[in-house]
């Protein structure tokens, strides 16, 4: 959104201060502008992040990263697979063939830290040129230029329930219910939403948006496209101990470990501070995918300890990323509305890039505003696919979005199988890679005895889940633990308990008077749910074991990720590209303009 607020803000003034466009209602104005944010502040949401920032440069011409708090240029950029020295991971024979080799013979690719570094980046990887950026840092800089033009409203705690549909329509906005209980019920203080009228509505929610979701139920999606790929990223920002030697501008990814399907990242910004975290993908098929454990034997591992012993945790935060690309792509305009970053499908997976990606399309569709605006032709569906919809088509999001498009269907049927699919596609351009279908959680998750068959016996599992259940606790401690994970050696300032995370890592804002925006749609499904797996990948430990089998919901720890939406391991009955759990709008979330 913010891409869109900064183009369109710079165009709806002269630089002498009078309107470039005039509002139709009060002509001495330019239109008016309202950006409604769900999260306390701007700057709350969760990233990397680090980007080429063509479209940031495009906007911020004389950009310099000593601008903007956090920031750095990218000096040294390394990829390196690491080896399991703890022998607790699910490797493929392929893997552990590769890892045999790698350390009998050491001269053909150098072990060190139990890590080989790739000798070579391929291009498609690379960010020449490009910025390391504290999300919440950046977006609180741009939305501070933004404000100052004195062109758009920018309403933080503000979450937005739903589209104002008339017809085939899009109006405007109701804003969320205030004063009710948890099921939405009208109590002491009741105000209803109020309806906000517009000729435009701008919808830019992000992953797990439910405006977007709206409109997709109401105008359905292009055929073929669905929304299956999707990854929960979980990061820290540390302060790096006194004598590091990473510089700022150090970019670091890994694969390989803790599991082979999970992603690493490490970003240096300036005075000894790095953003690091795993992404757990949606091809990973353990029905206990916890982000936060894996996060910690991550850190671990030799090859980043040696970094990261004696950091100290600053902030966490925890986000999913859809990852469908084109393919999910919603239908971008209509009558009344836009759709404009993640989830309107612009994030770019092979080359590990959304922000760029998602500022763009919002530029895009500003000039597209601005030349409407300037020629006085409403905001139809097919004004909008001509000055919008074509700019994206004929831009680099969408040229490089159609490479990226089938680059990661090989992790479908393994992770060797995956890397080679990508580098294939990277290297030729998106001509050549290899097939598989994205498939939804509730066909890929196996039940808890069938991942874990040879490996922990079913009377042990049944014995485990009662245990946890009795102490409403998550089963992936104990079965992690069973399968030769090490306990965490907590040190009170980086390894400490995810409710320690919690409470040291920002802060979780539920002010009272709003629904819960997480719900079980259908009780009876949970009951039925052998998996539960809503409750391992909850990255705040909001969700916990409840009475019958239905799980329970904790406001006050939800971080607002959308993990346990992606993640649900029962269909929805009605719709099979949807899940059994509802994630509705509503306010509140971490606190933490860091990450
Ligand atoms: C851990 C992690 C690491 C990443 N690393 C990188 C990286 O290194 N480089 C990179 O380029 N990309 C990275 N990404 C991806 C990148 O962050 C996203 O592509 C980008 O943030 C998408 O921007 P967006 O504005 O479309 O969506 P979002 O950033 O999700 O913003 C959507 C906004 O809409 C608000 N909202 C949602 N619903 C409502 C509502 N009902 N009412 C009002 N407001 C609402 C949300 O609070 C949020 O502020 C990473 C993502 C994660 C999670
Ligand atoms: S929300 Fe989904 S994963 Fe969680 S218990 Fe219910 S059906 Fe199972
Ligand atoms: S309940 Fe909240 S914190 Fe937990 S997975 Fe869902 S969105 Fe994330």
């Amino acid at each position: 959104m913010a891409g869109f607020l900064t183009e369109l803000s710079k165009g709806l003034v002269n630089p002498d201060g009078t309107p470039a466009v005039r509002s139709s209602v009060l002509p001495d104005m330019p239109p008016q502008v309202l950006c409604y944010e769900r999260a306390d502040d701007i700057g709350f949401g969760v990233s990397g992040v680090v980007t080429r920032a063509r479209g940031l440069r495009a906007a911020f011409p004389d950009l310099e990263p000593k601008q903007i708090p956090m920031a750095a240029s990218v000096t040294e950029e390394k990829v390196a697979y690491l080896l399991d020295p703890i022998g607790a991971s699910r490797r493929s024979w392929a893997l552990r063939a590769t890892d045999a080799c790698i350390r009998a013979f050491k001269g053909l690719a150098p072990l060190e830290h139990e890590a080989v570094e790739l000798p070579w980046t391929p291009p498609f990887l690379h960010k020449n040129d490009g910025l390391v950026l504290s999300m919440g840092q950046f977006m609180q800089w741009a939305g501070a230029q933004i404000q100052s033009t004195g062109t758009v409203q920018i309403w933080p705690g503000t979450p937005v329930a739903s589209p104002l549909l008339e017809r085939n329509q899009v109006v405007g906005v109701r804003l969320l219910d205030q004063g009710v209980d948890k099921q939405g019920l009208p109590g002491e203080g009741f105000m209803p939403g109020m309806d906000i009228r517009a000729a435009l509505t701008v919808v830019g929610d992000g992953p797990v948006g439910s405006i977007g979701q709206q409109l997709d139920e109401h105008f359905g999606v292009p055929q073929g496209h669905q929304s299956r790929d999707w990854a929960v990223g979980m990061k820290f920002v540390v302060d790096l101990p006194d004598d590091t030697r990473l510089k700022a501008g150090t970019v670091l990814h890994t694969f390989g470990f803790p599991e082979p399907e999970i992603f690493g990242f490490l970003y240096v910004h300036p005075d000894r501070i790095a953003s690091l975290g795993i992404f757990v993908p949606s091809w990973f098929d353990s029905p206990v995918r916890t982000s936060y454990r894996y996060l910690q034997h991550w850190m671990l591992h030799p090859y980043l300890w040696r970094h990261l012993k004696g950091s100290k945790l600053r902030s966490w935060g925890a986000k999913t990323l859809g990852e469908s690309g084109l393919r999910g792509e919603p239908r971008l305009a209509g009558n009344g509305f836009a759709r404009i970053g993640e989830g309107s499908g612009s994030t770019n997976v092979l080359t590990g890039s959304g922000v760029d990606e998602a500022w763009t399309t919002g530029a895009q569709l500003a000039q597209a505003v601005l030349e409407l605006l300037k020629a006085g032709k409403p905001f139809s569906q097919e004004n909008l696919e001509q000055t919008y919809v074509k700019r994206r088509r004929s831009s680099w999001v969408e040229t490089e979005g159609r490479v990226a498009e089938k680059s990661r269907d090989g992790f479908q049927k393994g992770v060797v199988r995956g890397m080679i699919g990508m580098a294939l596609a990277g290297l030729t351009n998106g001509r050549l890679t290899l097939s598989g279908e994205p498939i939804p959680p509730y066909r890929r998750v196996p039940t808890l005895e069938n991942y874990y068959r040879g490996r922990i016996p079913a009377e042990e599992i049944a014995r485990l889940r009662k245990e946890c259940a009795i102490k409403g606790v998550s089963l992936q401690g104990a079965l992690m633990h069973r399968c030769g994970w090490p306990s965490i050696p907590y040190d009170g300032q980086l390894l400490v308990s995810h409710q320690d995370a919690l409470l040291l890592g920002g802060k979780v804002q539920a002010p009272p008077g709003y629904a819960d925006h997480v719900a079980f749609l259908y009780p009876r499904l949970c009951a039925e749910c052998g998996v539960r797996i809503c409750i391992e990948v909850c990255s705040g430990q909001a969700i916990t074991p409840g009475d019958q089998g239905v799980p329970l919901f904790d406001r006050e720890k939800c971080v607002h990720c959308g993990a346990c939406y992606w993640n649900c391991s029962q269909a929805h009955p009605e719709n099979p590209e949807r899940m059994n759990i509802a994630f509705r709008s509503g306010t509140g979330g971490l606190h933490s303009a860091e990450n």
